[in-house]
């Protein structure tokens, strides 16, 4: 008999932010594709923590309450993962807010400008693609423009209008890395870089970057990972080697608005039990 490893995947997402399930839904979905751990990692809001914390109770998941910043360095997009934070820590919290409500701002901007273009496209079918509550992103300008027709999916929008150096997209406010990783420690939590060599969303993370942010207290690269080819695996290893950071592993589930599988890349155990216990203990992992 061999006793094999817990499948342990530390970053999806739900309607809470840009992914289509409901985190009941993405929390189920997990159970019934033989996870063991789950991590909930919505964009800049914890709004769905209390809802996968019920489903997991329900389903008998183990789950990570954790989130993902969209931080900015140098016109750069870099997406900071924080796991166990203080969802009463009013500094993270207020930052995240900041976060959101600049989203909304932004994204009537980027309808404005695509309407202005004749790209068929209202607000308020936008709006009709957000969960109440939830984080307003570029893939919801991408699912109303599949809702009315004008593309097959998320991706044929993104590649067409909504990508990082398309002419219709617009910032939002986001703060630096160094800053988020420094409010995850004070809301005790533990912070990984997300995808740090994801290509499609811009840049590349300098090398630098990550020293930096190891020197306030980041504690891990999500290494494993489906924007990673072997040759980014190598370098995140390296890298993680080098300053002595964890290495994660995870899917970056977005339900049916990405292709990537839950469980596509995994945690080892032993860095799950690092996560843990270098968190402050204020939010738990949820263990049914
Ligand atoms: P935003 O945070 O509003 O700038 O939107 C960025 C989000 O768009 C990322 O978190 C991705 O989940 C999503 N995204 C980026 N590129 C694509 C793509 N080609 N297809 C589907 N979703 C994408
Ligand atoms: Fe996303
Ligand atoms: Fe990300
Ligand atoms: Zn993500």
């Amino acid at each position: 008999m061999t006793s094999s490893r817990p499948v342990i995947d530390l970053h999806t997402h739900s309607t809470s932010s840009d992914g289509t399930q409901s985190p009941s839904e993405l929390v189920e979905t997990a159970a019934a594709a033989g996870l063991d751990v789950l991590a909930i990692t919505d964009h800049d809001t914890v709004g769905g923590w209390e809802e996968a914390t019920a489903a997991a109770l329900r389903t008998g998941m183990t789950l990570v309450r954790g989130i993902e910043i969209s931080c900015r360095q140098d016109g750069r997009s870099v997406h900071l993962l924080g796991y166990l934070t203080d969802p009463v820590a009013s500094g993270l919290m207020a930052e995240l807010a900041r976060a959101r409500k600049s989203r909304v701002t932004r994204l009537r901007l980027m309808v404005g400008k695509l309407a202005a273009a004749g790209i068929p496209l209202t607000y308020a079918e936008v709006q009709a693609q957000v969960a109440p509550g939830a984080t307003p992103g570029r893939p919801h300008i991408a699912d109303a423009l599949v809702a009315n027709g004008t593309v097959a999916h998320r991706d044929e929008a993104f590649a067409t209008w909504l990508h990082d150096r398309s002419e219709f997209y617009v910032d939002h406010y986001a703060p630096h890395p160094a800053h988020a990783v420094r409010l995850v420690r004070e809301a005790g939590g533990v912070a990984v870089i997300a995808h740090p060599f994801t290509r499609s969303q811009g840049r590349a993370v300098p090398d630098r970057l990550v020293e930096e942010l190891a020197e306030v207290g980041l504690a891990g690269v999500e290494v494993d990972h489906p924007d990673h080819g072997d040759e980014e695996r190598r370098r995140g290893e390296q890298l993680a080697r080098s300053l002595g950071l964890l290495v994660t592993g995870s899917s970056d589930y977005h339900g049916s608005g990405k292709g990537n599988r839950l469980g596509q890349h995994t945690t080892h155990p032993e860095v799950l039990r690092e996560i843990e216990d270098r968190s402050s203990g204020r939010t738990e992992v949820v263990r049914p």
